[in-house]
């Protein structure tokens, strides 16, 4: 018997958890006997009833598996704990609990993965629909900087949507990084892919948990983690802006000393200054940001931290963690 795990990310979801359990156990059902399937409800930290109705769920159905968060860490900390429970199935879905991912194209990406020798099966939008259109411009800008510059290629389609072998979660685990771009490493570990069209729902219920300055973190993110190219840039500007301060200064001098010209020095030499100060600003910035990710990669903490599960039997908080 083949077993398939299905990681749900939950944070603040209590509109719409049960009508996702309803409308997935239905895909799941009319699945192939040959498939055993669990469900693994990762509640990010919800403030909401979220948790209580899982655990409600999980005591209706052993199948379903819940791993509850001390606190809101963010939707790639809940892929990650949901990952690491279920890289022991064969094959692994992600999939968010809103209904905007489909559960019935489950069905398409298990045939690709398990008949057709694909290694991911993943979705692709065709729109944008439900979303705003300051959201999906940003977005779009978004990534056609990070596929110039990264070394991995982002559609700016792809979605987190998916089923993967055991062997890709594998690979996926494996990358230490503690500051995580899903959509990064999900390309960066490569594998066989095949992109399935899906159109974007509505959201069924509930709000979408993703503001503007959340979405810019993530972005950031996404392209600080994936190259060097902003660093390089800086060395670039800093060497041209050297040469060209070195010619004014040379045209300067040349008035000053030989023409004996007083006028046009001082606000020639006063505009370079200020110029050359803000490009040394907006790069210390730059560096900044990569050292800020170093600093967070050393201290090295935890992604996440578990309060309450049933995927570990007894399992209580370590005193150590509960801050006491
Ligand atoms: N989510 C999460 N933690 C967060 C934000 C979101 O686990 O901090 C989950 C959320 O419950 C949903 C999925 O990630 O299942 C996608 O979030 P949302 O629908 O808010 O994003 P959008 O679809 O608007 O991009
Ligand atoms: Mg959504």
């Amino acid at each position: 018997m083949k077993t398939l795990g299905l990681v749900v990310p939950c944070y603040n979801e209590q509109d719409v958890i049960r009508l996702f359990y309803d409308e997935v156990t239905k895909v799941i059902s009319s699945l192939n006997a040959s498939y055993s399937c669990e469900l693994v409800f990762v509640d990010d930290g919800s403030t909401d009833k979220t948790l209580p109705i899982l655990q409600t769920l999980a005591q209706m159905d052993p199948s379903v598996k819940y791993i509850s968060f001390s606190r809101n860490f963010g939707k790639e900390a809940a892929m990650l704990a949901g990952m690491k429970y279920a890289v022991k199935f064969d094959y692994i879905g992600i999939l968010d609990a809103d209904l905007q991912h489909s559960p019935s194209l489950l069905v398409d990406m298990l045939r690709y993965v398990d008949e057709e020798g694909y290694d991911v099966a993943a979705a692709k939008r065709v729109d944008r629909e439900g979303e705003s259109r300051l959201k999906s411009s940003l977005s779009n800008t978004f990534y056609k900087i990070s596929n110039k510059v990264s070394e991995v290629n982002i559609s700016d389609s792809a979605q987190d949507f998916r089923i993967m072998r055991k062997k890709v979660v594998e690979a996926v685990l494996e990358m230490p990084e503690k500051i995580r771009f899903s959509k990064g490493i999900f390309s960066w570990v490569g594998f066989n892919v095949k992109w399935i069209e899906h159109e974007n729902r509505e959201r069924a219920a509930g709000q979408t948990k993703w503001s503007i300055k959340k979405l810019f973190r993530y972005a950031v993110d996404g392209i600080l983690g994936y190259t060097n190219m902003p660093l390089k840039l800086s060395f670039v500007c800093g060497g041209l802006f050297f040469l060209i301060t070195l010619a004014l200064l040379i045209y300067a001098l040349v008035k000053y000393l030989i023409l004996l010209d007083y006028n046009a020095t001082l606000p020639l030499i006063l505009s370079a200054m200020f110029f050359i100060g803000g490009v040394l600003l907006m790069f210390l910035g730059i560096l900044g940001e990569y050292l800020a990710r170093v600093y967070t990669e050393t201290k090295s903490r935890p992604v996440y931290i578990i309060s309450q599960t049933n995927t570990i039997p007894d399992y209580t908080m370590p005193d150590y963690l509960k801050g006491e």
